[in-house]
């Protein structure tokens, strides 16, 4: 037994006195008492109230950590997911821009691509050759082996074009059974060497379909830049040479002047 509780034994115990019930100190004493044992009482409540805020204090403090940690993770996924969302966006974004400047048949350049190229080397007055370039009676093709085998020998033709060692700066597929070449720094005497070599190796690559050979050939139209020749003067000049050609029999070679 502590000192507070042995003197709160002492007090009760000489109130209880019926010896001490007239002494004039003990109703004075009783009221102190009295007053003691409330101050007790709200100590009492007082310390419980605070119990029981901190506890309700420590509860809330968990459970703003447990939703703190749940929004991280929340957060976490849709980062994850944003960047999955942007990878593929970007994938999507290089498959457009490959898909909007190139054939789907051949997997050349297409035309918008190859005039951009061109215009491009022009407007920075690069000296270049160029070609033009059209498969020889090709709708014959189509009409003996179908539409289909007429497809499989237009992309044999692009294959042949595609010229590993000529210095072709770029092939195009110009139209349905047209293509265009450009040589970039190519006089036009080295420019009908190149194209010699690949009217020569289009049907050498002919494919082969149901044990029939799809033999075909091209005829080229070549112009090379003169000084301060615009795009459209060069193309009308390479295209006039192919005309040219193809007057003259086609399976050849024929150049602007
Ligand atoms: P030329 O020697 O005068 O050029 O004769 P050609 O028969 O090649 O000329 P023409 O322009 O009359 O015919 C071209 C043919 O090319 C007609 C067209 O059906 C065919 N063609 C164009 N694009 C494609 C294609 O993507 N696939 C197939 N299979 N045929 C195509
Ligand atoms: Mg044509
Ligand atoms: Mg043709």
């Amino acid at each position: 037994m502590n000192a507070a509780s042995d003197s709160e034994t002492r007090i009760e115990a000489l109130l209880a006195d019926p010896a001490y019930a007239e002494h004039p100190m003990r109703e004075p004493l009783a009221q102190l008492y009295r007053q003691f044992q409330e101050q007790v009482r709200q100590l009492d409540r007082i310390t419980r109230i605070s119990d029981r805020y901190q506890n309700a204090a420590q509860r809330e403090a968990s459970s703003l950590t447990e939703r703190l940690n749940k929004h991280l993770k929340q957060v976490e996924k849709i980062a994850r997911i944003s960047d999955r969302y942007q990878a593929m966006l970007q994938d999507l974004n290089k498959r457009l821009e490959h898909e909007s400047t190139h054939d789907a048949l051949t997997g050349l350049a297409n035309r918008r691509l190859g005039l951009a190229r061109l215009s491009e080397l022009i407007a920075a007055d690069q000296p270049l050759s160029i070609a033009l370039v059209d498969v020889d009676h090709f709708k014959r093709v189509n009409d003996a082996f179908g539409h289909e085998a007429g497809d499989q020998a237009l992309t044999a033709v692009a294959h042949a074009l595609r010229d590993p060692l000529g210095g072709t700066e770029l092939v195009a597929r110009w139209g349905g059974e047209e293509f265009l070449l450009i040589w970039p720094q190519t006089d036009l005497a080295a420019a009908i060497e190149h194209a010699q070599a690949l009217r020569l190796a289009v049907p050498a690559q002919a494919p082969t379909l149901a044990g029939r050979t799809l033999r075909t050939t091209v005829s080229l139209g070549l112009a090379q830049r003169r000084d301060g020749e615009s795009v459209s003067q060069l193309l009308r000049r390479a295209d006039a040479a192919l005309y040219a050609a193809k007057d003259a029999g086609r399976d050849r070679v024929m150049a602007a002047q």
